[in-house]
């Protein structure tokens, strides 16, 4: 069997973490059967979809990788062949003519309710053999009796009794097809071999197979998809953080990251975490796929992050880097080589944004210095280790991560001080904090005349300080 399967986001927002969940699962599915993947645009809510949603799909699928096969097909030119299709079912009495009102339709929704029933409708024009008129909405006249029965990848059989489905709405009266119509003749027409969507989409799926019946089309297998929680159990939205995936691309995620985030979302190969897009291509099993929701945790996703940003090529985390030092402002001085900034923070940093945010200080003066660490390490103490410091650091000639090592140790050894005493002021004349990288890493990265320049300023401000106090 050839396998063809699709992603059929409607356009009324950005493209979501569960969305871009589901799109991977068809993705790999067709992937892995050497079959096609396609993108289907269901725009006909037209008031709710919008271009840049479209755009925002787009972006998301190429940041993510996954590229789709032929053309992406955009349900509002496809107009023509679902009227055709509407019609085929009129001439052939599987749909009919409906013309209750609004208020019927209401008021009748309210006893069935207040009753403890389901509401649905009950059937009054089914039988009337109306014509088509402009208040006219079309109705599928779905089976009276029997079952409707699939077995569903995830969910196993699943049987619904036609008892429970009313006679859908496929055509509103303008003629504008509705979703569980144009989704059905898409399927059809695009030869789809395996429909994998949400599980939110699962009480669809029989009045759907029954319009594959009626027009004597073949069935595609399902796979519903399970929800996504939050971390809070509750389902995935907004407040729980970042939903959309470019918000994550904003955020300094990776895209294979994120992609091996989502793949684990309800899908597990024994207790492998990491997994390269081949790989997953190679191991993903729909039928692994859980029944129970998944949880959404940004830790996990965070030390997948970091991961990826370990193993990567230190060249494109510079190109990373400097796009959001670009958001941030931020000029780079010509003397600072970004290869070494990324070099120092690669190991530590969870995403591009947090290494922008270390490094931040190598690109600015320093405003002010710590407070705290003011009050500990710039004392008397200090001005001899800085005074050294800045003699030593001028007559360097080779300006090499590991001469500057010799340089802290000499001016330690030749002061006859502990380490600290030398390294503390200097990590703050550096940093303008107590924390941070090595010494000689960070003077390597900001070169000489900018080490110097700022072990003088921090000498200048401490004098500056002990004077203040009457201490000198
Ligand atoms: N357009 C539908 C949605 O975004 C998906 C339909 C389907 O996959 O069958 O929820």
């Amino acid at each position: 069997m050839t396998v063809i399967t699709r992603f059929a986001p409607s356009p009324t927002g950005y493209l979501h973490v569960g969305g871009a969940r589901t799109a991977l699962f068809s993705y790999l599915f067709a992937r892995a059967n050497k079959g096609d993947f396609i993108l289907r645009i269901e725009d006909t809510d037209l008031e709710r979809s919008t271009e840049d949603s479209v755009n925002a799909i787009f972006e998301g699928m190429k940041w993510l990788g996954m590229e789709n096969d032929g053309e992406v097909y955009f349900q509002t030119k496809r107009f023509p062949q679902y009227k055709e299709k509407i019609q085929q079912l009129l001439d052939d009495d599987k749909a009919y003519y409906c013309t209750c009102s609004k208020q019927r339709l209401d008021e009748m929704r309210e006893a069935q309710m207040k009753a403890g029933g389901k509401p649905r409708y009950d059937g009054k024009c089914r039988n009337l053999g109306l014509t088509n008129s402009d208040d006219a909405v079309v109705r599928f006249r779905n089976p009276q009796g029997g079952d409707v029965t699939f077995d569903d990848y995830v969910r196993g059989v699943i049987t619904t009794s036609n008892q429970e489905l009313d006679d859908l709405i496929i055509a509103r009266p303008d003629g504008t097809p509705t979703y569980n119509f144009t989704v059905v003749i898409d399927d059809i027409e695009m030869n789809i071999s395996h429909v994998i969507r949400g599980d939110d989409h699962i009480n669809n799926t029989p009045r759907q197979i029954n319009i594959y019946h009626a027009l004597r089309a073949e069935i595609p297998k399902f796979a519903h998809l399970p929800m996504i929680l939050g971390d809070d159990g509750a389902r995935l939205s907004k407040r729980h953080g970042a939903v959309s995936v470019m918000e994550y691309a904003e955020n300094g995620y990776l895209p294979e990251a994120v992609l091996n985030y989502l793949v684990r979302l309800g899908w597990s190969y024994e207790d492998k975490e990491l997994f390269t897009k081949e790989e997953m291509i190679k191991l993903f099993d729909l039928k692994k796929v859980n029944k129970a929701p998944s949880a959404f945790n940004t830790s996990k996703l965070n030390w997948i992050n970091q991961h990826y940003i370990q193993q990567a090529d230190s060249e494109r985390l510079v190109e990373l880097l400097k796009s959001r030092l670009c958001v941030l402002d931020i000029v780079v001085p010509h003397t600072i080589n970004l290869i070494n900034v990324v070099e120092m923070f690669k190991e530590r940093a969870v995403t591009i944004n947090e290494m922008a945010d270390l490094a931040l200080f190598m690109f600015k003066d320093i405003e002010t210095y710590d407070e705290k660490a003011v009050k500990k390490v710039f004392k008397q103490s200090a001005i001899v280790p800085f005074e050294t410091l800045i003699n030593k650091m001028s007559a360097v000639g080779d300006w090499a991560s590991a001469n500057l090592h010799d340089l802290i140790a000499d001016t330690v050894a030749e002061l006859e001080v502990g380490f600290g005493k030398v390294g503390q002021p200097l990590r703050v004349a550096l940093t303008g904090q107590s924390s941070g990288p090595a010494n000689d890493a960070i003077m390597h990265v900001l070169g000489q005349a900018e080490s110097i320049r700022r072990t003088e300023n921090a000498l200048q401000f401490l004098i500056a300080k002990l004077k203040k106090q009457g201490l000198i």
